[in-house]
C-alpha cells in the first residue's frame, strides 16, 4: 500500500457517502484502486449492492424537499464554501488524484483549480435562474414562466478528469436545487470521495450529494431504471453513452451526454507555425493524450507539412515520461493496459499501411508510453476514425481549405476542433464549416467554466459550464393566469 502523504489524511477514505453517512464495505465487497505509475495499491472502496444504491435514490428524493426550498442565495453560499475548501485543500486533492490517475502533479493541481472553478461559477449562477413574463394573447391573460429544479439526478463519470467531471455536473445540479447521486469511475473513486468530504464540511446536507462506488453496470441499471431519478448526466465513451441512453428511454429521462471525440487540429499554410506547435502540444499531450477534446488527427497543409512535423517532433522528443510525482515529468502513465495497447495497435496499423514514426512510440515499461509523431498518415488507417486516447500525433496532409473541412468533418464525432490560420475570412469560413460543438482558433486550450462545453453528432447532448450549463438541471413551467 503506497498512499500519498497528505496534510489532511482524513480526505483519503475507504467509505462511500450515502445519506450523510460514510458507509464502509462489507467484508470482501471492495474495489481496489491502484497507482498506474507502479501498480501499487492506493486504497479500497466499497462495491455497493443494488439495494444500497436504491436507498441512495430514496435518500436523494427525501433530501430534495428541503434543498429545493432553500433560497438560491443559501445554496450559493454553501457551494461557495465548497469552492473555498477545494482551493484550500488543492495540494491534497492533487496528490490523491496523481496517485490513482497518474497525471503529473502540476496537471492534477491544475485540474483541481479547474474543477473548483465550476463550483464557484455555479454558486454565482444559482442566483441568476430568471423567469419570464410574456404578453398575453387576450387582455385578461397573464403569462408567466418559472424555472424549477428537475429533481433527483444522477451522474456517471470517467477516470480521465476525476475531479472536474464531477464538479461540472454536481455544481449546476445543486445550484439549480436538484439532488445528485454520483457514480465515479472505478479507476478513480478516491478523488471523488475526497470531494464528498469537503462538500460535507461545506454544509451540503445529507442526501443532497451522494457518492456510490461499485459495479458500473448494475449501479447504472438501478439509476437509469428508477422513475425517481429524473435526469442522468454521463461523461464517457459513445459506446456506453448509447447503452445508457437506451436504458433511459423507458422512463423518458432527461439526458446530458459528453461522449467521445475525434478532434481535428488543422494547420493552414499561413499559420504561425511556432504557435501551432505550442497549441498542438497542449491539445494533444495534456493528460498523456487521454482527454475527449485531445487533438486526434493533425491535418497539415502541404506547404508547411515538413516544417510542422520537424518542429513538433523536436518538442515531443523533449517530453519527459515517468511517474506523475517525479519533478519535471510531463507525461504520466496510461491509465490501464487496455489504453496503452490501443495506442500501440494504432501505431502498428499505421506503420503496416505505410506511415512513418518520426519520433517516439515505444513502450518504456509498465504503462509508460513514449509520446510519438506519425507522418505519412492516410484516411484508411485506424487513427483516422477511432479516438486513440493516448500520446500519439498522426499527421495527415491536405491541399485546399475545402478538403481540410471535408476531412475534419468525416467522422461520427463532433466534440472539439482546432485550427491555425492568420486569414480572417478563413477564420469565419472554417469555424462555420466545422461540424463541432467547440472550435479553437489559434489555441489548443478551450475548456473553462465560463464557456459551453459539449458536442454535436455522436459526441453527445447538452452543454456543461457557462450560463447554459444550469439549464440542463431546470424545467420550464408556464403559468397562464386569467384575470
Ligand atoms: P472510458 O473509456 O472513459 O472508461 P467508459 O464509457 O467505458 O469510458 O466509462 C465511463 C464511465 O462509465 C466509467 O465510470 C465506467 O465505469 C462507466 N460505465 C461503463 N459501462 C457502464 C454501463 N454499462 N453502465 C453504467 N456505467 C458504465
Amino acid at each position: 500500500l503506497t498512499m500519498p502523504a497528505l496534510n489532511d489524511p482524513t480526505l483519503l477514505t475507504d467509505a462511500c457517502l450515502l445519506d450523510g453517512k460514510w458507509i464502509k464495505a462489507r467484508l470482501g465487497d471492495t474495489i481496489t484502486v491502484t497507482n498506474p505509475a507502479d501498480g501499487s495499491v492506493v486504497g479500497m472502496v466499497p462495491s455497493l449492492s443494488t439495494d444500497e444504491v436504491q436507498d441512495a435514490i430514496t435518500a436523494a428524493d427525501r433530501a430534495l424537499v428541503g434543498w429545493r426550498a432553500l433560497a438560491a442565495k443559501e445554496r450559493s453560499i454553501i457551494l461557495r464554501r465548497w469552492f473555498d475548501l477545494m482551493i484550500a485543500n488543492a495540494d491534497d486533492l492533487a496528490a490523491i488524484m496523481t496517485a490513482e490517475q497518474g497525471k503529473p502533479l502540476a496537471e492534477a493541481k491544475g485540474e483541481i483549480t479547474y474543477a473548483a472553478s465550476f463550483v464557484e461559477w455555479f454558486a454565482e449562477e444559482a442566483k441568476r435562474v430568471y423567469g419570464d413574463t410574456i404578453p398575453g394573447p387576450q387582455a385578461d391573460k397573464r403569462l408567466t414562466v418559472i424555472r424549477q429544479p428537475v429533481g433527483v439526478t444522477a451522474a456517471i463519470t470517467p477516470w480521465n478528469f476525476p475531479a472536474a467531471m464531477i464538479t461540472r455536473k454536481v455544481a449546476p445540479a445543486l445550484a439549480a436545487g436538484c439532488t445528485m447521486i454520483v457514480r465515479p469511475a472505478d479507476l478513480t473513486p478516491l478523488t471523488a470521495l475526497a470531494l464528498g468530504k469537503l462538500a460535507e464540511r461545506a454544509g451540503v446536507p445529507a442526501g443532497v450529494l451522494q457518492i456510490v462506488t461499485g459495479d458500473a453496470r448494475s449501479i447504472g441499471k438501478v439509476l437509469t431504471d428508477s422513475e425517481t431519478v429524473r435526469k442522468l448526466s454521463f461523461t464517457g465513451s459513445t459506446e456506453v453513452g448509447r447503452i445508457l441512453m437506451a436504458q433511459c428511454a423507458p422512463s423518458i429521462k432527461r439526458l446530458s451526454l459528453e461522449l467521445g471525440g475525434n478532434a481535428p487540429f488543422i494547420v493552414f499554410d499561413d499559420a504561425d507555425l511556432d504557435a501551432a506547435v505550442e497549441g498542438a502540444m497542449i491539445a494533444k499531450f495534456r493528460n498523456a493524450g487521454q482527454t475527449c477534446v485531445c487533438a486526434n488527427r493533425f491535418l497539415v497543409q502541404r506547404g508547411v507539412y515538413d516544417a510542422f512535423a520537424d518542429k513538433l517532433a523536436a518538442r515531443v522528443a523533449a517530453l519527459k515520461v515517468g511517474p506523475g510525482t517525479e519533478a519535471g515529468v510531463t507525461i504520466g502513465p496510461m491509465i490501464e493496459e487496455k489504453g496503452a495497447a490501443k495506442v500501440e495497435a494504432h501505431i502498428a496499423d499505421a506503420l503496416s499501411k505505410g506511415a512513418t514514426l518520426k519520433t517516439g512510440g515505444k513502450r518504456l515499461g509498465g504503462l509508460m508510453l513514449e509520446p510519438g509523431v506519425l507522418t505519412g498518415v492516410t484516411t484508411d488507417m485506424a487513427v483516422a476514425q477511432e479516438e486513440t486516447f493516448g500520446p500519439l500525433a498522426p499527421l495527415f496532409v491536405f491541399d485546399t481549405e475545402e478538403q481540410a473541412i471535408q476531412m475534419a468533418n468525416d467522422t461520427i464525432f463532433g466534440l472539439a476542433a482546432y485550427f491555425y490560420t492568420r486569414d480572417y475570412a478563413r477564420v469565419i469560413r472554417v469555424s462555420e464549416g466545422l461540424e463541432y460543438g467547440m472550435v479553437g482558433h489559434n489555441t489548443g486550450l478551450i475548456s473553462n467554466e465560463m464557456a459551453p462545453f459539449g458536442g454535436v453528432k455522436q459526441s453527445g447532448l447538452g452543454r456543461e459550464g457557462s450560463k447554459y450549463g444550469i439549464e440542463e438541471y431546470l424545467e420550464i413551467k408556464y403559468l397562464c393566469s386569467a384575470l
